[in-house]
This record gives C-alpha cells, structure tokens and sequence, in this order.
C-alpha cells in the first residue's frame, strides 16, 4: 500500500531519480537541500526506509556496508567497479535458469523470492587509468 508522499518525501524521490546513478544517502541529502533547504540527514534516512517499505526504490547493500538507493524497482542486474566503486545497472538480463537458483536457494532452505547478479570487475575509465 502507497501512501500519499508529504512534500519532504517526493523530494527525497525526485533526488533518487536524478542524483547520479545508485546515490547514496549522503548523496540525496544534498540534492534534497537545493530544494528542501530545512531538511535535516536523519529525516532524508526516515523517508528513504520510508520510501523502501513502500517500494517506490530499492535499497542496495553495499560490500563495504554501506547504502546506495535504486531508483529502478524492477528486478535488475549490476556490475561493480572494483577500483572506483561506481555501480552500474546491466541492460542486459543476465539468464539463469529458474531451476539452478532454485536449487541454490534450496540449499539453505530458502524460498526464493527474487535474484540479483552482481558482476565485478574495471568500468572503463578505470581501465583507461591503469593502461
Ligand atoms: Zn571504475
Ligand atoms: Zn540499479
């Protein structure tokens, strides 16, 4: 169930949809205070769990335990640079077959309910950089 979004929050997911790719928090925080100047860290925090629960983005743990927010809901594959950290949404379906994440999934007795693939790797700025 959606509810309707105070003024706070439909700043907060207009930042996510137009902060640069899978923004962190911090990040929106400071695209929020260009327009929503009183806005304080810990509100932009409530509203993005807020946002979260109500699947309007999507919340994407980070190896280094931190969080960057997605605002593409449908089910999608990443690639992670492992020099800059930059994380990019795959355009392409990767294909597995149901069956293999399945079993994988049965293996610690889960019910699988969705997947992620995560390739990692050098973007190509990164590349560029290092040859
Ligand atoms: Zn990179
Ligand atoms: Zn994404």
């Amino acid at each position: 169930m959606k509810e309707t979004l105070n003024l706070n929050a439909q700043a907060v997911l207009e930042a996510v949809h137009t902060a640069p790719s899978h923004p962190t928090a911090l990040q929106i925080y400071e695209t929020v205070k260009h327009t929503r100047p009183h806005i304080g860290l810990a509100t932009v925090y409530r509203i993005l769990h807020l946002l979260v629960g109500q699947q309007y983005i999507k919340e994407l743990r980070y190896s280094d335990e931190s969080c960057r927010y997605d605002a593409k809901t449908a089910r999608h594959d990443h690639a992670v640079c492992m020099a800059c950290g930059g994380l990019f949404d795959l355009p392409v379906a990767v294909d597995l077959p149901h069956e293999a994440l399945e079993h994988a999934a049965q293996t610690v007795g889960m019910q699988l309910a969705s997947h992620e693939v995560r390739l990692y790797g050098y973007c190509p700025s990164c590349q560029q950089q290092n040859h």
